[in-house]
């Protein structure tokens, strides 16, 4: 496959020219300026005038659902979001029903991803008192949950002191407390009105020193993260604490003004907070200063959000053009943060085989944008299953237009 006429993304800078796959091994094969040389007769070519070429994008923290919880999502209408968001790889979390504790179950997840032809989909153990104990600790991938959101598994502080003591596994964390959100329950009584305030800061940050005083406390190999941080407070709180962290799309680019806009529809957890702290976390994305964006996609259908009143949002295909819209007019310094927080740190914490360099014999695992696209999201055209956005009605310029995995189009809006 031969991609012409295109602006390609390569080290530091952008570069115009053709990109040559192999569609064998799904490497790229050249990166040339002109297109002259005799050998590419044969090819297969798509002309992207001009449409930027970056390296496909990983999204660290999603909820694909499917089992007994496939009338929010599946693996195949998840996958097809991940892709058209311009996702090559997604790490699924383990709050599913069933929960994710078993070899079991893990087998049975990726009995029902293998024949997707998509985005590679890695799943995450829970880990709690019932995770199963030969599988825990050697587990790639587990995340705990100090705080109940989503399902009925809470990590106890024993689970994570244990974990980190025998476990150099990467292990994210979501950091609410429990207890505090419990009494907040008790005091404050309104499930949807109260909810910024039942989950307020001090939530994040009292389960954060828990975590932090858990660390010092041990010696660990663990590679410890944490889940949708929401405050510059708990950056500060982390810095030199070797523990990496993420944000959502949401935290960064909506508050409590839009709560009382969207009522349940920006309903999540942890919640929103106010418009002085997103500023703030607005203000550390700009200057480098958050590492990774993870979408946290959480659908649930629009009748279990109007009467169960359940949190989380979709976020898979919105994250990419709500950055590319948000820091325009983009310049060389943007393009290259987004990339950083989308594509390049998520592979880095991820211990990605895909390094998202585009270069010669580099896996072509590649997001291609349109960035003059103006298009307003609409949940009816999403491939979530829940086809709906709390973005709905918004207009957003930058879109992903062409999603290639290993060299093969996973998903294409172009032809
Ligand atoms: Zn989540």
């Amino acid at each position: 496959m031969l991609l012409t006429n295109a602006k390609i993304w390569v080290t530091d800078r952008i570069i115009e020219g053709n990109l040559l796959l192999d569609d064998e091994s799904g490497v790229i094969q050249s990166i040339f300026k002109s297109s002259s040389s005799t050998n590419e007769q044969n090819e297969f070519k798509i002309n992207l005038r001009k449409k930027l070429i970056i390296p496909s994008l990983i999204d660290i923290h999603c909820h694909l659902r499917d089992f007994n919880e496939s009338h929010k999502e599946t693996y195949q209408t998840g996958a097809k979001a991940a892709a058209a968001g311009g996702y090559t790889h997604v790490f699924d979390m383990p709050n599913k029903q069933p929960a994710v504790i078993s070899n079991k179950q893990i087998q049975g997840i990726n009995k029902t991803i293998k024949n997707l032809n998509s985005v590679k989909i890695t799943p995450f153990l829970l880990l709690c008192s019932e995770t199963e104990e030969l599988l825990k600790y050697k587990y790639p991938f587990l995340k705990a949950y100090l705080g109940l959101t989503t399902g009925n598994y809470l990590t106890t502080e024993l689970d994570i002191q244990n974990f980190i003591q025998n476990s150099s596994s990467f292990l994210s964390v979501h950091c609410e407390d429990n207890e505090l959100i419990e009494r907040n329950k008790i005091k404050m009584k309104d499930e949807l009105k109260d909810h910024c305030e039942i989950r307020g800061a001090e939530t994040e940050l009292t389960s954060l020193s828990t975590l932090l005083r858990i660390k010092n406390e041990l010696k660990s190999n663990t590679t410890l993260h944490v889940a949708h941080l929401t405050l510059t407070r708990s950056i500060d709180m982390l810095k030199n604490k070797n523990i990496s962290f993420e944000v959502t799309p949401h935290h960064l680019l909506l508050n409590r003004d839009d709560y009382t806009r969207l009522g349940v529809w920006g309903k999540m957890n942890p919640p929103l907070r106010n418009k002085n702290e997103q500023g703030m976390l607005l203000k550390a994305f700009l200057e480098g200063r958050i590492p990774i964006i993870a979408t946290d996609h959480a659908p649930h259908t629009k009748e279990e959000k109007v009467n169960s009143l359940r949190a989380g949002v979709p976020g898979l295909e919105t994250t990419l053009p709500l950055l590319l819209d948000k820091l325009k007019p983009l310049d060389i310094q943007k393009i290259q943060l987004i990339i950083d927080v989308l594509a390049t740190n998520p592979r880095k914490i991820m211990k990605s085989s895909s390094r998202g360099i585009i270069a010669e014999g580099e896996v072509a695992d590649l997001t291609i944008i349109d960035l003059n696209m103006i298009k307003e999201v609409k949940g009816e055209n999403l491939y979530t299953k829940c086809n709906w956005s709390p973005w709905e009605g918004k207009k957003l310029k930058g879109w992903p237009v062409m999603t290639i995995r290993e060299g093969r189009i996973i998903h294409n809006d172009l032809f």
